[in-house]
């Protein structure tokens, strides 16, 4: 078992004007755990009469400036977790920050340039080579893609292909066995034996994304997307497979603050605009606060999906994405804020294996049959195979 807490990082999205300076600075001297600070510019600090304070400190695991490229945030942050899911670990990579943070362009990638493929191609293209290095075990990969939007799931690697809106494709639910655990009804799997297989299965869920999409629902920025790859092992000749589930998930923006201009006026807080990242918070708060017992996950479908992503069975990453310029300032406060509290959870990664009963049959029948072997040999004598009276009544 691996004990560990979920593990934080920040990504600071490059501004495109270069006047943003002043506003915060990275301490890389305290080598263990860096700081970022965020510094109020001196109008905005002035208009809250009662809150004078200026300077806001959060503490990351690590923290990528502006010129960190995609290849860095991979090797750092992804290929960790992608390593202990190839060892049989659960794993999650999310994103959390406002809209135009870089969530996609962290998770998913740029179109544009190759070299800016995100954390999903590089950890494909990562995972398949090992894979194909490792002879000395049978893998199985099957992809999954799953939307939340408005508490409803959809399948985006819905085969058919014809989707012009979201409630086109399939509607997936939860399924909770008597276990409490949770199973996906409608969700599609897709076995990938390649790399490039997978990558199809990537596009296909993306294309969907973006056909989903109108201006009326602005998907993109009120919804969660949720790319799993599912990776099984085993030895050969071995009944005990491995199972493993990597989740690399897009959430929603997490702007909630209206924006009333950045000249001074007070910030009113806005209506949350999207519930199931309101649950996520409670549940993060929940999980943050000792002896709470009760821990509210089924109050949505994506703190169902994520539960063992928190506080669970997985080893979990967070990356908080940041746009630190003047206007979005508040934002980029109560994305810390709240990665501060994740960092506060504690989760127990566990080897998941099982024994798959066929192979466990056919493995027994062999050893019963070599225990005869030897028995006849012994003793001489040949048991029958016919049934004794008491086997033949029942
Ligand atoms: P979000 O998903 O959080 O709403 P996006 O990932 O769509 O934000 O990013 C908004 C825009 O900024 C996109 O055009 C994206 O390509 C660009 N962008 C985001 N992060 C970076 C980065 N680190 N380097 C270059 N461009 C970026
Ligand atoms: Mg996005």
């Amino acid at each position: 078992m691996v004990k560990q807490t979920i593990q934080i990082f920040a990504r600071v999205k490059p501004t495109v004007r270069k006047q943003q300076q002043g506003i915060y600075s990275i301490d890389e001297d305290e080598k263990l755990t860096p700081s970022l600070e965020i510094t109020l510019p001196r109008d905005l600090a002035d208009g809250f009469v009662n809150n004078k304070r200026e300077n806001y400190k959060f503490k990351f695991q690590r923290i990528f400036d502006q010129n960190a490229n995609q290849e860095t945030i991979f090797e750092n942050i992804a290929k960790p977790v992608a390593e202990s899911v190839l060892a049989g670990y659960n794993g999650t990579i999310f994103a959390y920050g406002q809209t135009g943070s870089g969530k996609t362009f962290t998770i998913t990638g740029g179109a544009e340039r190759y070299s800016d493929r995100g954390i999903i191609p590089r950890t494909l293209s990562y995972i398949f080579e090992q894979l194909q290095k490792d002879s000395g075990k049978i893998y199985t990969t099957h992809i999954s893609y799953l939307e939340i939007y408005n508490e409803c799931g959809y399948d985006l690697l819905d085969p058919r292909h014809e989707a012009s809106s979201l409630e086109d494709l399939p509607k997936v639910t939860i399924l909770e066995d008597p276990d409490q655990n949770i199973h996906l009804k409608n969700l599609s799997l897709h076995q990938a034996t390649t790399e490039e297989e997978a990558l199809n299965l990537l596009f296909l869920g993306d294309t969907n994304r973006m056909i989903a999409e109108t201006p009326m629902n602005q998907a993109s920025t009120r919804s969660h997307c949720i790319f799993t790859i599912h990776l099984s092992s085993k030895e050969p000749g071995s009944a005990t497979v491995r199972h493993a589930k990597l989740h690399l998930v897009d959430l929603a923006g997490s702007e909630r603050v209206a924006k009333t201009g950045v000249g001074g006026q007070l910030l009113t807080e806005a209506k949350y605009i999207n519930l199931s990242l309101h649950y996520l918070e409670q549940v993060i708060i929940a999980l943050s606060e000792k002896h709470r017992s009760h821990i509210p996950y089924r109050n949505s479908m994506m703190t169902s999906v994520l539960r063992d992503s928190l506080g669970g069975n997985c080893m979990t990453t967070m990356i908080a994405t940041l746009s630190l310029e003047k206007r979005n300032i508040y934002e980029s406060i109560s994305t810390c804020r709240f990665a501060q509290r994740v960092a506060l959870i504690k989760n127990e990664a566990v080897l998941n294996e099982e024994v798959d009963p066929r192979l466990m049959i056919i493995h027994l029948q062999k050893e019963i049959q070599e225990l005869k072997d030897e028995l006849a040999i012994v003793t001489g004598e040949q048991r029958t195979e016919a049934l004794t009276e008491a086997e033949r009544l029942q």
